[in-house]
């Protein structure tokens, strides 16, 4: 076969993939098994098993505040040894493969360590390497800062975007995602048993559970995917079974696996908390002004509930959601504004979980609000802020009852099957 008749794709696998000597060596297997039946193959791999969490203790345990330049430096090794492992593994089976750190192959970031944002590839070495012949591997979850030369990482879980990254500026033909689930499912397998598996779902939806706390993509890598048209194929490295393919159009009276679905399916989330500033006068700018504060300390807020104001005092509370990891900065910040804003106090709750259902479907069938809201009173789940979008419906409940909201919500949209879903290894991280 001429090399300008072969296909090209980028294969990722996250750390349960390769989380030891052994499984490194499976997947060297599977790297070949897709060479041989005639592809050209880049390989994007995480660290293995948890090794950017100990990595991240260690650092704790030599300083509670660890330069960003230098955590970078630290993190980006889980990614090398992994790379280098998974090169050697293919060389021993007779196949060239040769492993590149992100900033040797090309992947060109914004300054923020820690967050870095993919701003240009230049895959000209990747491309060379691939033309004579070898198979490439690339340390996911770095690369190189245009304006200082430093090592960056690209945040949490981000070997994803990687690997899309590099499929479009590779010009790939599909991008394969390998993880220790089949695919994508209706929610997930470890709290739903009955979870099914998608055999397509659109960008959209993808983007909307992503956001909503679904692990199994990354949702700046659904994001990259999106707006550069890549075709993202889900897969598990510990079976042959099929997958889920995530596109642009989705053609739901064909080919996907429940036709008359009016929900995609249910994410959670366990990561936010919850502020509520009480006593908050009710007049023009006020609300800007605790915003402002929460903007100044660079943080993020998702949901955002304001009450109508009693009328004996004229006074208003106003409750919304960030990341746990933000909650300390957000009240320190909050509670240094109190006099000059002049609410009354402000209160913190981290005891909480979203649940979101997700579905293109929503837009044309009324009643979807309602029935889900419904499944939670019938399993007697209080709901204490809601959201939505087109296409999605968002709730907070106590933490206590995300799981049993989420499987309420399930059965509800009729996505339980009786099969039970297969999770293969690892924590769903
Ligand atoms: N190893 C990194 C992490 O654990 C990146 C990744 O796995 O995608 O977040
Ligand atoms: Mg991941």
């Amino acid at each position: 076969m001429s090399q300008s008749e072969q296909r090209r794709i980028v294969q990722k696998f996250g750390g349960s993939s390769v989380a030891d000597a052994e499984s490194i060596k499976r997947v060297a297997r599977r790297v070949l098994a897709a060479r041989d039946a005639g592809n050209q193959v880049v390989v994007v791999i995480s660290a293995m098993g948890d090794t950017t969490d100990d990595l991240m203790d260690l650092a704790l345990e030599i300083t509670q505040e660890p330069q960003a330049r230098e955590l970078d430096m630290l993190l980006t090794t889980g990614e090398r040894q992994s790379a280098a492992l998974l090169a050697m593994a293919l060389n021993d089976l007779g196949a060239p493969a040769l492993s590149y750190t992100g900033s040797q192959a090309g992947v060109i970031t914004t300054p923020q360590h820690g967050n870095a944002r993919i701003i240009d590839i230049t895959p000209g070495r990747i491309e060379s390497s691939l033309q004579a012949g070898n198979i490439v591997i690339v340390a996911g979850f770095q690369g190189v800062a245009q304006a200082t030369k430093d090592v960056t990482t690209l945040g949490r879980g981000a070997s994803d975007t990687t690997a899309v990254a590099l499929a479009a500026a590779l010009g790939a033909d599909v991008c394969e995602i390998y993880s220790d689930v089949d695919g994508v499912f209706t929610a997930d397998p470890r709290i739903v048993p009955g979870a099914r598996q998608l055999t397509k779902i659109s960008y959209d939806e993808m983007l909307e559970l992503a956001a909503c706390g679904a692990k199994i993509l990354h949702l700046r890598c659904v994001e990259y995917a999106r707006r550069e048209g890549v075709t993202i194929h889900v897969r598990s490295s510990f079976s042959d079974k099929p997958g889920t393919l995530v596109t642009g159009l989705v053609n739901y009276e064909e080919g996907n696996v429940m036709e008359d679905a009016i929900i995609s399916g249910i994410a959670h989330d366990r990561s936010e908390a919850k502020i509520t500033v009480a006593g908050v006068p009710d007049r023009p700018g006020v609300a800007a002004a605790i915003f402002d504060v929460i903007a100044e300390a660079d943080i993020n807020v998702d949901m955002i509930v304001q009450n109508v104001s009693e009328i004996a005092t004229g006074a208003t509370d106003i409750t919304f959601t960030l990341s746990m990891n933000d909650g300390a900065t957000a009240m320190a910040a909050l509670h240094n504004a109190k006099e000059a804003i002049g609410f009354a106090e402000v209160r913190y709750d981290d005891k909480i979980g979203k649940v979101s259902v997700v579905g293109v479907g929503m837009r044309t069938h009324p009643g979807v609000t309602a029935s889900f809201f419904k499944a939670l009173a019938e399993a007697d789940i209080n709901i204490s802020m809601i959201s939505t979008s087109e296409i999605r419906i968002s709730v907070v409940v106590d933490a206590a009852d995300v799981d049993a909201a989420v499987q309420a919500a399930h059965t509800a949209f009729g996505l339980d099957s009786d099969q039970e879903a297969v999770v293969y290894a690892g924590t769903g991280r």
